[in-house]
């Protein structure tokens, strides 16, 4: 006979772990299929860290979301008995990211303050910024550990009784008019509601409207610091500059005993996630390395570390969170455009409220699927 379950999620990663623990917190009978191991290297939450802030340069509505975040992550940790948000500060600079920042902090009366490349290098040494650069100091910003932020989300919601079953690609899915009915390469399940949460596989496993979600390569690196001391968590905060039109992210070391470097890049390969190569390059590292060499100067020595991660942009780099515009029994969590892992505990209760009630409580207005309107038309 054919399990049923109230909830399935398709997708154990940085989202679908979250919306798993979400439901099987509410006392839902759920089930979560991943095609890979929990948690893995081949989708968009690996790397050791992602960073976490409560200024918004992108959008300011994301700020009461960020802060339910940062209240969900600390309970989560409190519950999981380990460390999993670390508060370093943020420094932000670069034109866009700057005003954006500056207008989220007086929108929402965040702690901050405007100050310049020599005072940031004053403050925080391994940091050699341009003298006048004008950039902002958010105490608030860090990091998060996605891989043991999904692992703490799943022993949670095992410990609630869910059920996950790693090794186990979702093949078809179909609303039946009383839920729903998931084809996997081993079996078929049944379901009173549906989560959709495939990261960069979205655009396929969600069936969504052309063009909503595509896949695209990006590359980390982690670089020996020649001066180590000023390379820790507690003396370096994780940055987000556009210097000379290129956006740049860092942090400080963090497992792996480097700075680690990303670019914001969204030329590289893309399209069908299974097609993209992940192994690293010598061209994939060159384009951080030449940007430590010039901004963190101590911290620009031998590699230490090159791995390869996929973004998974919408097409105006917002969420997509809504019910389905198909399926009134499924809810779809995807084009988190790589900025998504901090909000994960969020929106793993956002997408258990609109799986279970049709609604939340959280202003997702400006995440909806449905402003895309014309292209769903
Ligand atoms: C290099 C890099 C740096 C980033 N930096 C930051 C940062 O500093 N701060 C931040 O907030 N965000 C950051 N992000 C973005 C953030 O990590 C992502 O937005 C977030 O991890 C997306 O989570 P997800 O659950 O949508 O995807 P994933 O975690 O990839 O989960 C999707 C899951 O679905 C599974 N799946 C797909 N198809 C199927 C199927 N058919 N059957 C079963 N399972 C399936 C996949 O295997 C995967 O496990 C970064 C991303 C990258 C790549």
């Amino acid at each position: 006979m054919t399990e049923r379950y109230d909830a399935i999620v398709v997708g154990v990663g940085g989202m679908g772990s979250a919306a798993l623990y979400h439901l099987a917190r509410r006392g839902k009978r759920v089930l979560g299929l991943e095609r890979f191991d929990v948690p893995h290297e081949l989708g968009s939450s690996h790397g050791y860290t992602r960073i976490i802030r409560l200024a918004y340069f992108e959008h300011s509505d994301y700020v009461p979301l960020a802060r339910r975040a940062y209240e969900l992550w600390r309970e989560l940790q409190t519950e999981a008995g380990e460390q999993l948000l670390h508060i370093t500060g943020i420094v932000e600079g670069g034109t866009r990211i700057y005003d954006g920042v500056l207008r989220s902090c007086a929108d929402h009366d965040l702690a901050h303050e405007a100050l310049d490349g020599r005072e940031v290098g004053r403050r925080f040494p391994a940091y050699r910024l341009p003298p006048e650069l004008p950039v902002v100091f958010q105490p608030d910003g860090g990091f998060v550990l996605p891989e043991r932020c999904i692992v703490s989300h799943v022993s949670g919601a095992l410990a609630h009784g869910a059920t996950v079953r790693a090794r186990e690609r979702v093949l078809e899915w179909e609303d039946t008019g009383n839920g729903v009915r998931v084809r996997t390469d081993r079996t078929i399940f049944e379901a009173d509601r549906l989560v959709l949460t495939a990261g960069a596989w979205s655009q396929s496993v969600a069936r969504l409207p052309p063009g909503m979600v595509r896949g695209v390569r990006q590359a980390l690196a982690w670089l020996q610091p020649s001066r180590p001391e000023l390379f820790t968590p507690e003396r370096m905060p994780v940055f987000n500059l556009e210097l000379d039109d290129v956006h740049f992210y860092g942090f400080p070391a963090f497992v792996v005993p480097g700075l680690k470097l990303g670019r914001y890049d969204l030329s590289g390969d893309s399209g069908d996630p299974d097609a993209i190569a992940r192994e690293p390059t010598l061209e994939d590292e060159l384009p951080l390395r030449a940007f430590a060499e010039r901004y963190f100067p101590d911290g620009a020595g031998p590699t230490l570390a090159l791995k390869t991660c996929l973004f998974e942009p919408s097409p105006d780099e917002h969420f997509l969170i809504d019910v389905h515009p198909d399926a009134p029994s499924a809810v779809v969590g995807a084009g988190f455009s790589g900025h998504g892992f901090k909000f994960c505990s969020v929106v793993g209760e956002i997408l258990a409220d609109l799986a279970l009630d049709g609604e939340t409580r959280h202003d997702i207005r400006f995440l909806r699927l449905s402003r895309f309107h014309d292209e769903l038309a």
